[in-house]
């Protein structure tokens, strides 16, 4: 009989906590439910106490995304779990997750404590948070490298207390799978009050490990599984999730599991997970890299085509990617622009329509096709995900192999507008000055990537950037036929997210002042 595996992701919480993936609040609710379509088991939407901005994306996620349980991350004391607590109680189905270190290693260096006094911090930490909420995960942080029978002793004490799904991280991606599967069995069966609980494992990638040893922690008896969209993670990240949950799909022979995720909304959840970080995956990256189902060799080809299972294991379909398809035409009309994106999973409210259809038809101008892609990147650069205070009208640059670049930008604000120019390093250097030059809120860029949507010459470029505002970093993106337009609406979409979350935080501290 195949047993049910449980999704926990952590893409909003492990995810987000490495360099270049943090997420804006809007950004975190749009990727929260997109993980809702994919249809795990739990969002673990972030570490409440770590700053204002995560106990205000767990909060709103818990509040908007109702499906899902919604876990909150507390290390074992009560300051962390009354804080976890106020973030996700809202939650139709809320969970605390607390942790704590049980190596020697950990004790010795980190905490500065015996095992005896982390055994009776657990009981402590379990007991306050079942006290708050129903159901209790706990972690014992550094699982792998901890004394077996210390661990067990712990994570029975924890169970004894109501912890109810018990986690065994790999925390620093040191195990390998024909030892962390005996592991997990051998720790399981040292607790004897077991049964009251799920296993869960948490494996990170430092040796390219981590679905490997999640599977083995399967096979071994855990059945709640952490990872990520794209394995994003601290380092070298955690397992990814689209990984395991094609695993389980295409090798049920010898993984007898089910899982109720919906391997149709991988690619699109992937591609979201990009689009909101600029964070890229490698083109071989498995499942959801470009190459993952381009079969471009000859021989491969020819076979593909004479029966598609020669070479393919999974279909491109079971993993929500259609073919690039021709989709539309300068003369298409709003209306089926919107039927278009609703087959492509997206719902338009009519602000969003206006938007996408002005991108549209331009885009339709410019280029002699426009593929399903160009629609997506569309639809994801005119996301409203934060309101448009600066507006581009126009930008003029002049570059070349010449030393000095310059640019020229016109830029709106309310019913303002203002006219900036400037020299640079190269356009794109000379176009950001202009841009500073209107907000005065000088920038520092710390990534750009320019990407082609689609082949071709008349291909759409997305931008990606990474800006750094008052020591706070922030993405941006846009996409066109022209660069250097999408390379200063990118500039300008991070000055937005900075621009509106100052206002915001500075609005708060007036209704603090206001209340006191
Ligand atoms: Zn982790």
């Amino acid at each position: 009989m195949a047993e049910r595996v449980y999704f926990f992701d952590t893409t909003l919480r492990d995810g987000e906590q490495s360099p270049g993936c943090s997420m804006y609040l809007e950004e975190k609710l749009k990727m929260a439910r997109q993980l809702e379509r994919l249809n795990v088991d739990v969002i673990e939407a972030g570490f409440p106490i770590a700053s204002e901005g995560d106990f205000e994306a767990v909060q709103a996620v818990s509040v908007q995304v109702r499906k899902p349980t919604i876990a909150a991350l507390a290390r074992a004391n009560r300051l962390d779990i009354e804080r976890a607590w106020e973030a996700v109680k809202q939650a139709r189905k809320p969970r605390i997750h607390t942790f704590i270190a049980t190596s020697d290693i950990h004790l010795q260096y980190k905490l500065r404590k015996t095992r005896a006094e982390v055994l009776a911090q657990t009981i402590e930490a379990v007991k306050t948070a079942r006290n708050l909420c129903e159901e209790v995960e706990f972690s014992a942080e550094d699982a792998t490298r901890s004394d077996i029978d210390y661990l067990a002793e712990v994570l029975t004490a924890a169970i004894e207390q109501g912890a109810t799904i018990i986690n065994i991280p790999d925390t620093v991606g040191y195990a390998v799978p024909m030892e962390f599967g005996p592991f997990v069995r051998d720790v399981i069966a040292k607790v004897p009050n077991r049964d009251k609980a799920i296993f869960s494992c948490h494996c990170h990638n430092d040796l390219g490990l981590a679905v490997a040893n999640s599977l083995a922690g399967l096979l071994n008896g855990c059945r709640q599984v952490e990872c990520t969209i794209n394995g994003i993670g601290e380092r070298a990240g955690n397992a990814s999730l689209e990984e395991i949950a094609m695993a389980i799909r295409t090798r049920k022979n010898v993984l007898p599991f089910n899982s109720e995720i919906n391997t149709e909304e991988i690619s699109r959840s992937s591609k979201l997970l990009t689009n909101l970080t600029g964070s890229f995956v490698q083109p071989n990256k498995a499942i959801v890299g470009r190459n993952a189902f381009a079969h471009e060799a000859g021989i491969h080809q020819d076979g593909i085509l004479k029966n598609s299972l020669t070479y393919e294991i999974m279909t491109p379909q079971s993993v929500g990617l259609s073919s690039t398809t021709l989709v539309m035409g300068k003369h298409s009309g709003r209306h089926a622009l919107r039927n278009k994106f609703e087959e492509l999973g997206y719902e338009l409210s009519s602000e969003e329509l206006e938007r996408a259809y002005f991108f549209f038809t331009k885009l339709a101008d410019q280029k002699k096709e426009v593929y399903e892609e160009d629609l997506v990147a569309i639809i994801q650069d005119g996301m409203k995900i934060v309101p448009d205070v600066y507006r581009l009208k126009f930008v003029l640059s002049s570059g070349g192999s010449q030393a000095i670049s310059s640019a020229a930008v016109k830029i709106e604000k309310g019913t303002d507008s203002c006219v900036e120019s400037a020299v640079g390093d190269g356009p794109i250097h000379a176009c950001y000055k202009a841009i500073d030059k209107v907000t005065g809120m000088p920038g520092r860029l710390l990534d750009y990537t320019v990407n082609s949507v689609t082949r071709g010459k008349d291909a759409l470029g997305e931008v990606f950037v990474h800006v750094e505002f008052e020591n706070k970093n922030y993405t941006g993106k846009a996409a066109s036929v022209d660069i250097i337009d999408a390379s200063a609406r990118a500039y300008i979409n991070a000055v937005n997210k900075a621009y509106t979350e100052k206002q915001r935080s500075e609005a708060k501290k007036a209704d603090k002042v206001a209340e006191s």
